[in-house]
């Protein structure tokens, strides 16, 4: 038993005893239909991107832009009215409480004209967001988070 990255949903779980991942219901043994050179990976705001496309890991100066914005729909007016103040509150106080945010993807010319790149997962509690790249974007990302940390 050991926690792995499915092929097909690329959710880190603990796969059934047939091999099915419990979280898409596909078997994560057989056949993925999807490249295996594909992974998940957390962008931040902050990041520092490197100069390799984030689809197809080949070297790119191009960049997209992938805006995010935090969704009010379906609350009641005044929930939102509230929500509303206290980012503009926040966003004064310079908090992070803004309801926006954006990151600049490498995106090489042979990918652009491909499927949009949409996030899988937006998250406004640390502005992070997460996308299906490359399996070299990820390790070339993380090689420079690691490098900025040690200085
Ligand atoms: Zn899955
Ligand atoms: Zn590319």
């Amino acid at each position: 038993m050991r926690i792995q990255e499915c092929p097909h949903c690329h959710v880190s779980v603990l796969l059934r005893a047939d091999g099915t991942c419990p979280s898409c219901g596909a078997n994560a043994n057989g056949p993925a239909d999807v490249p295996t050179t594909e992974t998940i990976v957390t962008v931040y705001e902050t990041d520092r991107m490197p100069d390799l496309c984030c689809r197809c890991a080949q070297p790119t100066q191009r960049r997209v832009a992938v805006r995010a914005k935090r969704q009010l729909d379906g609350e009641s007016p005044v929930l939102s009215w509230l929500l509303l103040l206290v980012n503009w509150i926040a966003a004064l106080l310079r908090m992070g409480g803004e309801s926006r945010m954006q990151v600049r993807m490498p995106l090489c010319d042979a990918c652009h004209g491909g499927p949009k790149l949409k996030p899988r997962d937006i998250r406004f509690e640390d502005f992070s967001l997460k996308f299906v790249v490359h399996r070299e974007f990820r390790a070339r990302l993380e090689q420079l988070r690691s490098r900025g940390v040690s200085g």
